[in-house]
């Protein structure tokens, strides 16, 4: 009898996930038999045992692998067992399986970002910009950590600016210890850098939700200063489609794109987690889970 792939996404709110559309996808295109189904849970301490109980279906293998996103993150590391490496650097997970009686955390995230980039830059034949550069990423929870590993790990300078500066000091104190060379720099928040501004980088991503459906009138750089110059900007956000920063960014010039390329990236590198299939696969369960994506736009 072939394998049911049970899977998830816990978060909240859930409501306008592209998750289950990407990895229905996958698994037709592999010709795998499963399901992807979002589990609403709320922030702790609420959620706590709504939680607790979907990691018990995991580690009872009544659930094959779980998405974790906003707010739960960084608050379910105390209740798996191991983290891998990349979820242990970045201190976030986003991808939950049992291996092979533990309960793992992985991040998908750094990579899925990183996979990401080096695609867009190859289709435009851009590979030479991201020899490692100067980038600017704002804000400082999950996701910013998830970038700013990547981006430090190939060498890249990252300066992170958050509305708490002590976020950003904890983030980079935090992850420091784990790269090659100090590459990393917390600066204050944009609306108190005045000596820092206008600043020259390469890359500038916003991993705030500010811009995200329904508050699509905000963006994360002020609207006095000029973004920086021949920069690329990389929104995390994906829905609407085009943010204000980017559109800001698009009216300057500049190459800008939202973060539907990473949640594709990170979703087939949890698919692959799941189902045990190689990397050969890869390109299949990308362009079955970019036709989804286009399918419902
Ligand atoms: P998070 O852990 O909650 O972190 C959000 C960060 O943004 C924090 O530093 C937060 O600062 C800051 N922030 C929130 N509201 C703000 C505001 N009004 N003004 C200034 N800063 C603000 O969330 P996350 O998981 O990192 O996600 C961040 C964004 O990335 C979300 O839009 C998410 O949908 C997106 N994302 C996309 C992908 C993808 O695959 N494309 C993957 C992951 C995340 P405070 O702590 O001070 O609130």
């Amino acid at each position: 009898m072939s394998q049911l792939f049970r899977l998830g996404l816990v978060g909240w709110p859930l409501t306008h996930s592209l998750s289950p559309r990407l990895h229905q996808a996958a698994l037709q295109a592999c010709n795998l038999d499963g399901e992807y189904v979002l589990v609403p849970v709320p922030p702790l301490p609420d959620g706590q045992a709504d939680l607790e109980a979907q990691l018990n279906h995991l580690r009872q293998g009544r659930l094959d692998g779980l998405n974790v996103t906003i707010p739960h993150k960084l608050s379910i590391l105390p209740l798996l067992d191991r983290l891998t490496p990349a979820a242990q650097a970045t201190g976030a997970v986003n991808t939950l399986y049992l291996d092979p009686d533990q309960l793992a955390g992985d991040n998908t995230d750094a990579d899925g970002f990183w996979n990401d980039l080096q695609d867009q830059a190859s289709r435009l034949h851009l590979e030479g910009k991201f020899t490692p550069g100067t980038a600017l990423v704002l804000g400082a929870g999950g996701a910013a950590r998830a970038v700013v590993h990547t981006l430090a790990q190939h060498n890249w300078q990252v300066l992170i600016s958050s509305r708490h500066p002590e976020q950003a000091q904890k983030l980079v104190q935090d992850l420091a210890p784990s790269l090659p060379a100090p590459t990393l720099l917390a600066m204050p928040a944009l609306e108190t850098a005045a000596s820092w501004l206008p600043l020259r980088c390469d890359l500038l991503v916003n991993a705030t939700p500010l811009g995200m459906h329904p508050h699509t009138q905000a963006s994360p750089w002020l609207e006095q200063l000029p973004l920086p110059e021949a920069c690329w900007v990389y929104d995390l956000v994906y829905h609407p489609p085009e943010t204000l920063l980017m559109r800001r960014a698009r009216q300057q010039g500049l190459y800008a794109t939202n973060g539907l390329g990473m949640l594709v990236h990170q979703a087939a590198l949890a698919f692959l987690r799941w189902t045990g299939l190689t990397a050969e696969k890869l390109p299949l369960i990308l362009s079955a889970m970019r036709a989804a994506i286009e399918r419902q736009s």
